[in-house]
């Protein structure tokens, strides 16, 4: 969370703009929650320039439960393809395949993930409902750095992708997407909140097995107010959305700034690894994520000491995933640029102690 979010929310905490009561106090149907329902909506629209036949949509449940309620809404209990590029797509195909017909259309499984199957060599299926991607894979530092255009690789099929871990740190093509869905708890604000930004020709078709409140159509004829919306974790992204509108960087603002931003951070890092002898990452150079670096000691035995030290030097949560193993830096939007710097310092520094 950028720092200054979290301290408009404390000033704010107890009486939200004079209104004697703090945000998690209001009725979710009153006059003051619906304002703030109502900017964070537009103010993401704005920034992620989602197009008007597009619906912006504010749910629970997380990534995962997204698995579900995609197939549920979209699958019509038929054929979709998926894209397995990591640990999170991977998760998504077993849960479509409850509830669909879900193939692997690519993989790059033998690889260990760490590259990304050329999009001319998928095996589309005509016929597929949709075409699933996680644009940003969190555990294997996987990004697609370029949406696929599935109508030039003669599919009709909605792309959707699962954005969670980079969502608004760059543009969004939505000429190449359905249906895209995230976490906000990376880049968006507190975890609680899932957002799902849909064309709205994929509404109203979910099987009838989906629950209500889960249900595309319910959702957005209802304005995300079909139940109890998390109001304080749209809240907190609201003011998220109102501090990245407020970011520059070279003559840029908003989420482009974030992008250019974010390519320098993350270059930084991977420039760093690829001189040193002593750190490597094992990613494809043309799909490294530029939110999450995983990297490798050459000598793994000193995994401890070096996040002994990292947390000394106040460098917290660097260990990597279990299945993947020793380190991963998540650069996500708030984490400034000094943040990365002090990062390769202190790995700059290990490395000399370990000669
Ligand atoms: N997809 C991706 C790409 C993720 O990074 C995560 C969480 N790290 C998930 C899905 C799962 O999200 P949640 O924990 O919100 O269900």
């Amino acid at each position: 969370m950028p720092a200054e979010v979290l301290q408009q929310a404390a000033a704010e905490m107890l009486d939200w703009h004079g209104s004697g009561m703090s945000v998690m106090e209001m009725s979710h149907r009153g006059q003051e929650f619906g304002v703030i329902l109502k900017n964070a909506e537009a103010d993401l629209r704005e920034l992620l320039c989602v197009p008007a036949h597009f619906r912006i949509l504010f749910m629970q449940g997380g990534g995962l439960a997204e698995n579900a309620i995609v197939p549920l809404n979209l699958s019509r209990g038929e054929t979709v393809d998926f894209v397995v590029t990591g640990s999170w797509s991977q998760k998504s195909l077993k849960e479509a395949r409850r509830y669909c017909a879900a193939r692997v259309a690519a993989s790059n499984e033998a690889d260990h993930h760490t590259s990304l199957p050329a999009p001319a060599s998928w095996q589309l299926d005509r016929g597929a409902r949709y075409v699933h991607l996680c644009s940003n894979e969190t555990i294997n530092g996987v990004e697609v750095h370029e949406l696929p255009d599935l109508k030039a690789l003669g599919s009709d099929a909605p792309l959707v992708i699962d954005f969670s871990s980079h969502v608004a740190s760059r543009p969004v093509d939505w000429s190449r997407v359905g249906l895209a869905f995230g976490g906000a708890q990376k880049n968006l604000g507190p975890a609680g909140l899932t957002l799902v930004v849909v064309r709205e020709d994929l509404l109203g078709h979910a099987l009838q097995a989906c629950p209500s409140a889960f249900d595309y159509k319910t959702v957005a004829d209802n304005h995300s107010m079909y139940n109890t919306p998390p109001t304080f974790a749209i809240y907190m992204a609201g003011l998220t959305f109102q501090w990245l509108k407020r970011q520059t960087e070279g003559g840029l603002s908003g989420v482009a700034a974030m992008e250019a931003r974010n390519i320098t951070k993350a270059q930084l890092l991977y420039d760093f690894i690829d001189q040193s002898a002593f750190y490597s990452n094992k990613v494809a150079k043309d799909c490294r994520s530029r939110m999450n670096v995983p990297f490798f000691l050459r000598d793994e035995s000193r995994n401890e000491a070096f996040l002994a030290g990292a947390k000394a030097a106040g460098l917290l949560q660097l260990k990597g995933h279990k299945s993947v193993g020793g380190m991963r830096a998540s650069l996500y939007n708030a984490m400034p640029i000094e943040g990365v710097r002090a990062l390769v310092d202190y790995m700059r520094q290990f490395e000399q102690t370990q000669v």
